[in-house]
């Protein structure tokens, strides 16, 4: 089954007994058994529920996995993988990731005595320097957030299966639509399916995915076992949300690269943060690694003023002002007061998040419209 193909698909068969096309909604928490013991395959909606299952299936799909597990929020998910290690167990971060990752990392798993190491893996080669006999996991977002950096799934793979480290890869920004990085290597995938997955700003929700039998059991275990799991009204609206993914990827990137391409130009941009540009620093990798580049972009103004970015901001019609991201609607987002301010300020800046900087997330409205609110609201 090709892209498209599976994401109507894969995972869903019409309701057994009254065949509806759709996957019915089972709002239930419990499931009546003949005899103890004797049922259907479900007993109870914390470690089972049918909607669910049948999203976790079109998921584990979706990203060439074996099996997906749904949790009640992105952060939920990170949560989970987390919780496969023991005090003084080390972790490899990437250094500019999105900030709620490193506030669970930081403020909630270190003091269970996990260590963290947050840096650079623009060249991967870096990451062996950290690596020692507690390294457990590595952890990588590409694209990264805010600065939309690249990492070679690949050569990071390379480096986690020598030192038998796990490798887990944010794949909220690619999407499984531009990249499958289990097919690069990668051991374990998350989603913030909030966003692209999701696609309409209207659910939050995380999930796992991964191909090997006994890391799916650790990790189902875990979600059983601590109870983050997510709803079966959710499970619904994701599952319609993902039919139309391949089309809304294909229309944010198309967009994204008009976005990128009148911005590069516009005499108050000084820098755009976009991998589809030539001159992107990892810009080949991110051509070998992806199918297209996505919608979603940086930029910082000539002067780097904040003030002046607030009223940039300010005057949107199309880009709303709000946190979030890969909904059908055009999104603006100040990373510095907004997602990132919980990664302190001399952090920022080292990996590049000045004050005026401005996170776009380019929706599927019609692109001259789009285009027309950047003019006016940079004029
Ligand atoms: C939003 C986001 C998360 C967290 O997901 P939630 O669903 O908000 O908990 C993690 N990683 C990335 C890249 C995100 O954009």
């Amino acid at each position: 089954m090709k892209f498209g193909t599976k994401a109507i698909h894969a995972g869903i068969e019409p309701d057994p007994s009254t065949g509806a096309i759709m996957t019915p909604i089972y709002q239930t928490s419990t499931y009546v058994q003949a005899s103890p013991g004797d049922h259907k395959g479900f007993e109870y909606s914390r470690s089972g529920n049918p909607t669910r299952d049948a999203l976790q299936k079109n998921l584990a799909a979706l990203e060439n996995g074996t099996h997906g597990l749904c949790f009640g929020s992105g952060l939920a998910a990170i949560d989970a993988v987390i919780k496969l290690l023991s005090p003084g167990d080390e972790v490899i971060s990437t250094n500019d990731l999105y900030g709620g990752t490193y506030r669970i990392f930081t403020k909630i798993f270190e003091k269970y005595g996990i260590k963290f190491h947050f840096i650079g893996m623009g060249e991967a080669a870096n990451i062996e320097k950290y690596i020692n006999s507690n390294t457990k996991l590595i952890w990588v977002e590409t694209p990264t957030n805010p600065m939309m950096n690249i990492i070679d799934i690949k050569a990071v793979a390379r480096i986690s299966k020598k030192h038998e480290v796990l490798l887990a890869v944010d794949n909220t920004f690619a999407t499984p639509y531009l990249q499958t990085p289990l097919d690069l290597g990668a051991d374990i995938i998350m989603h913030s399916i909030t966003k692209y997955l999701g696609g309409h700003s209207d659910v939050i929700m995380g999930a796992l995915i991964v191909k090997d039998k006994k890391l799916a059991d650790e990790l189902a275990f875990i979600q059983n076992s601590c109870g983050a799991v997510t709803g079966p009204q959710d499970c619904f609206l994701v599952l319609r949300g993902i039919k139309t993914l391949h089309i809304r990827m294909q229309r944010h990137c198309e967009n994204g690269k008009a976005v990128a391409q009148y911005l590069v130009k516009h005499p108050k941009v000084d820098k755009v943060y976009w991998p589809g540009f030539e001159s992107h620093p990892n810009h080949s990798i991110a051509a070998e690694q992806m199918r297209d580049f996505g919608g979603m972009i940086s930029f910082t103004l000539k002067g780097n003023d904040r003030q002046e970015s607030f009223r940039v901001m300010e005057r949107f019609h199309f880009f709303s002002l709000a946190e979030s991201l890969g909904g059908v609607e055009s999104l603006a987002n100040h990373p510095a007061t907004m997602t990132h301010a919980s990664i302190p300020k001399k952090e920022r800046e080292k990996i590049g998040l000045s004050d005026s900087l401005i996170r776009l997330s380019v929706g599927i409205e019609n692109i001259e419209d789009l285009i027309e609110d950047l003019e006016q609201a940079l004029g």
